[in-house]
């Protein structure tokens, strides 16, 4: 038996095959560079992976063409998505590879595996006019309701939010005549150490450096997860005896509280200070009730005092001062 791991390289899914492979588990993971492929071939020498390129996500003869030189893989875990925002055509290069991507992927699987996991989000989750709304309370039936219209023509954060609506649709679509259980897998915005040190820091991190500069909005509050949570839920979710969308959430974060944390453990970065202790945003961010979740992936989630030491422990300076 083994896994099927797309878009190895990515934040999240080197937390995954680091995971999988700690396990004992087997994997063929597939990347797109091998530039970005080399830190990972070092990092897991002589462990039970094979690396093999997947150069067109939209392309589900070349899905294809993996399973059958590898009939062993019985389980999923497709994470290859973009998550960026400096794109200039949302069309294809976010919604395209998203949806195609999923489409490909699921439809090239062959009848013997059992498990299928889809990295979704709760961007899929929650409409954006909905993120600041203390009455909205998300679970895991929620779907964000952005037409494709919108993902298409206002591009940023609606068509990132489209294309995981659009992708995990497309997921739910085609597992109507499938075998397999699939569990969607629906993180807020995730956090946590780097593998494998790139010129550009991944959307979500940036996010948490971003949160250190003067001028940000301090009283902003989200939801967040930590990485390794995030990588756990993955590798849960390839047992799981049902199909099901988890929503895993590790709690809230405000910008402040990251600035408060930032300023008592990484001085040496002088980030702003904010107004300390004024976590007034939390009373406007949107709620959540994900105790479907909890009940079949039950689960200490790592705090964010935790998650934002860990992080910026790792991260290479030149990240923070740029
Ligand atoms: P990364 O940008 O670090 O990883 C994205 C992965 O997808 C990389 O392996 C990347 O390949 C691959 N990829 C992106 N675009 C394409 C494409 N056009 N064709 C083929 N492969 C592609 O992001 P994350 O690890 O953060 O995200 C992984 C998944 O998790 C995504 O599906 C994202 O939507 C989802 N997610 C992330 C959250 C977060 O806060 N980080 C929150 C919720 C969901 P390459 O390395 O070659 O660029």
């Amino acid at each position: 038996m083994s896994v099927l791991l797309t878009g190895s390289t990515g934040f999240i899914a080197t937390h995954v095959l680091d995971q999988l492979l700690s396990k004992g588990l087997s994997v063929v993971a597939t990347y797109r560079s091998e530039s970005k492929v080399d830190f990972l071939k070092k990092r897991f020498e002589g462990k039970s992976v094979e690396f093999v390129l997947l150069s067109d996500i939209e392309s589900e003869s070349e899905v294809k063409d993996i399973f059958n030189k590898n009939p062993q893989i019985t389980k999923v875990i497709h994470t290859a998505s973009p998550f960026h925002f400096n794109f200039t055509d949302p069309l294809t290069e976010v919604l395209q590879p998203a949806v195609n991507g999923t489409k490909a992927v699921l439809n090239a699987i062959p009848e013997h595996v059992t498990h299928v996991v889809v990295t979704s989000s709760v961007a899929a989750v929650v409409d954006i006019k909905y993120i600041d709304d203390y009455n909205e309370i998300i679970t895991e039936d929620s779907w964000n309701g952005i037409s494709w219209e919108d993902a298409e023509k206002k591009g940023g954060s609606f068509t990132y939010r489209g294309s995981k609506t659009f992708a995990e649709k497309a997921a739910w679509e085609l597992h109507k005549k499938a075998k397999y259980n699939l569990v969607t897998i629906l993180p807020p915005l995730v956090f946590g150490p780097v593998y494998g040190q790139t010129d550009t820091l991944n959307t979500s991190n940036e996010q948490l450096v971003d949160a250190l500069k003067k001028g940000s909005n301090f009283r902003y509050a989200g939801t967040y997860v930590d990485v390794r949570d995030t990588a756990a839920a993955h590798v849960a979710a390839i047992d799981a005896t049902e199909s099901a969308r988890w929503l895993t959430i590790g709690g809230y974060y405000t910008r402040q509280e990251i600035l408060d944390i930032t300023n008592k453990e990484f001085p040496e970065f002088h980030a702003d200070k904010g107004t300390p202790g004024d976590y007034s945003g939390l009373k406007r961010a949107f709620r959540y009730d994900n105790s479907k979740t909890n009940k079949v992936f039950p689960r200490k989630y790592i705090t964010l005092k935790q998650t934002v030491e860990d992080t910026f422990r790792g991260i290479d300076p030149k990240y923070i001062n740029k």
